[in-house]
């Protein structure tokens, strides 16, 4: 996964395959990435190495791996934590090979207007603001403060942020910031 999506592994006690899951949850069903529904009190989360054919080759297909994540009742905040964890790393990285210097204050809240064309930025018929979004899985990006956007179609069809949310209502719109999005829907 080019953002490094952490799975992680599930067994059933009586045996078998291990098999990838977004997450192992305390209690209930948990769902695999091959799309198996392992019952309450089945299963059990292992460190040991997947093995299961089917997930192995579905980790691979990010439209799948968003999916499980989406489907999963914890799956947005899931995503989001380990989007944070990529960028973490990935920061530590630059970090580890930039010459040593102070840390640097927190970044401006808005980054210098430097808006280099994104292969891939999406149009979204929604979408009022000139963010930059970031596309981590097919059909799915990420905003620099962490809205978690899906589109279908060219429209938003799933946003989910761990932040701040304003919405109002004129006339046959509503206006809609999440984060540093501004999202704009027709209502009739
Ligand atoms: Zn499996």
């Amino acid at each position: 996964m080019a953002v490094g999506i952490e799975l992680e592994r599930v067994r059933r006690t009586s045996g078998g395959r291990v098999h990838l899951t977004p997450h192992v949850p305390e209690s209930g069903d948990v769902v695999t990435l091959c799309a198996q529904t392992l019952a309450a009190g089945t299963y059990e989360a292992t460190e040991a190495e997947a093995d299961c054919r089917n997930c192995l080759r579905r980790r691979e297909d990010a439209g799948r791996v968003s999916s499980a994540f989406f489907q999963s009742d914890v799956g947005a905040e899931l995503l989001q934590r380990s989007l944070e964890q990529a960028r973490r790393g990935r920061q530590q990285q630059a970090a580890a090979s930039a010459p040593s210097r102070p840390k640097a204050p927190a970044p401006p809240a808005r980054p210098p207007a430097a808006p280099r064309p994104e292969r891939q930025a999406p149009a979204i018929r929604e979408l009022r603001s000139r963010t930059e979004l970031r596309p981590t899985f097919e059909n799915v990006y990420v905003s620099p403060d962490g809205v978690i956007v899906r589109v279908a179609r060219g429209e938003i069809s799933h946003v989910t942020f761990n932040g701040p949310v304003d919405v109002r209502r004129r006339d046959d719109v509503l206006t809609v910031r999440v984060g540093d999005l501004v999202l704009e829907f027709e209502i009739r």
